[in-house]
């Protein structure tokens, strides 16, 4: 039996692992794919503190696991597909996590399994992820200074973000498939009072095109097929945060992000939650590795209670 089981090797859960490893817990990471999570679909990433030269987002995470292993973590390559509990003794429960050939039991679980941006669903849109589409305007919009980009969606997070590129940008088009917004009207008022965002309503992107990097939107509005220049597309139409897992084990938001306090530590005893899946996360790199390091600690703690 494993004191920690981490679920996800992203930079939340690499994190919780070294610590974990490093405080001298038996520590298993379970990842689904490579290690590493999603920013290593970012071309650049420039915001991680102290890594001053401007990499790939692969780049960043390459030596992550191995450091994390250094501290004794191991990281094994499986999809976990349900965790349970089970009574140790006494009232003491630990955790059986299974993935489709194997099943492993540890005192603590750590969910670290990210979220995953919802795809707007245009031809070529998951071809050009870090070719001129993107999610994440903060992480990549200064890459887009003085250029023409296009973002794609109708809630709060797509009026602000329009409105955050709109300062880095020349021009930003804000495609949306309905004739109103969903957003706050005070934020629609400041979108609209934007010189530089040009609204197009009932409008969808069809497919995105350019070699090597996207260059032109083709875009449909109420039928009538245009091409629009762009030199990216942000798209907002929401997250899917991989919290399905844990919904009957503890409690989630209206957004299905997993509830925690200070401490990373979910409702169910022994149960944590870090990084994008859970709750109020800023959906930030370091963020994700800073809750890792604090779950940890206190795994470090929980652990030893059950074993007093
Ligand atoms: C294109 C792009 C650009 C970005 N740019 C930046 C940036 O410049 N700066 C910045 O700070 N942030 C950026 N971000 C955001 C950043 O990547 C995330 O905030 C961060 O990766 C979250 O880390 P995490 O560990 O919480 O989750 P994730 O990175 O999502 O990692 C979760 C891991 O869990 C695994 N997993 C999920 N379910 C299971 C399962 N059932 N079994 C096993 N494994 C599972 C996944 O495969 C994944 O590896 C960007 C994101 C994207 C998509």
């Amino acid at each position: 039996m494993y004191d920690v089981i981490i679920i996800g090797a992203g930079p939340g859960g690499l994190s919780a692992g070294l610590y974990a490893g490093r405080m001298g817990l038996d520590t298993l990471i379970i990842e689904k794919l490579t290690p590493g999570g999603q920013i290593t679909q970012s071309s650049e990433i420039e915001n991680y503190p102290g890594v001053c030269e401007v990499k790939s987002g692969l780049e960043l995470m390459q030596c992550w696991p191995e450091q994390t292993k250094r501290f004794g973590a191991k990281i094994i390559s499986e999809e976990v597909v349900s965790i349970s509990r089970y009574e140790i003794q006494d009232d003491k429960y630990g955790f059986i996590i299974k993935t489709p050939k194997n099943e492993y039991r540890s005192l603590a679980v750590i969910l670290a399994t990210g979220a995953t941006p919802k795809r707007a669903g245009f031809k070529g849109e998951e071809e050009y992820i870090g070719k001129g589409v993107s999610y994440c305007a903060v992480c990549d919009g200064y890459f887009y200074k003085n250029m023409d980009v296009a973002v794609v969606g109708g809630g709060d997070s797509a009026l602000e973000e329009a409105l955050y590129l709109s300062n880095i940008a020349k021009k930003v088009y804000l495609i949306h498939r309905r004739d109103e917004f969903r957003a706050a009207p005070a934020t629609v008022e400041k979108v609209k009072n934007k010189e530089n965002i040009e609204i197009l309503y009932n409008t969808t992107v069809e497919e995105v095109k350019g070699v090597p990097f996207l260059n032109t939107a083709v875009i449909n509005t109420d039928g009538e097929i245009k091409e629009l220049k762009v030199d990216g597309i942000f798209v907002f139409v929401g997250m899917n945060v991989n919290s399905a897992l844990v919904k009957d084990l503890c409690e989630l938001n209206e957004y299905n992000e997993v509830k925690v306090d200070l401490n990373m530590k979910t409702t169910l005893e022994g149960l944590y939650a870090i990084g994008d899946v859970r709750e109020n996360s800023v959906k930030q790199v370091v963020a994700s590795a800073g809750d890792g390091a604090v779950a940890a600690l206190n795994v470090v703690k929980y652990a030893k209670s059950l074993k007093d």
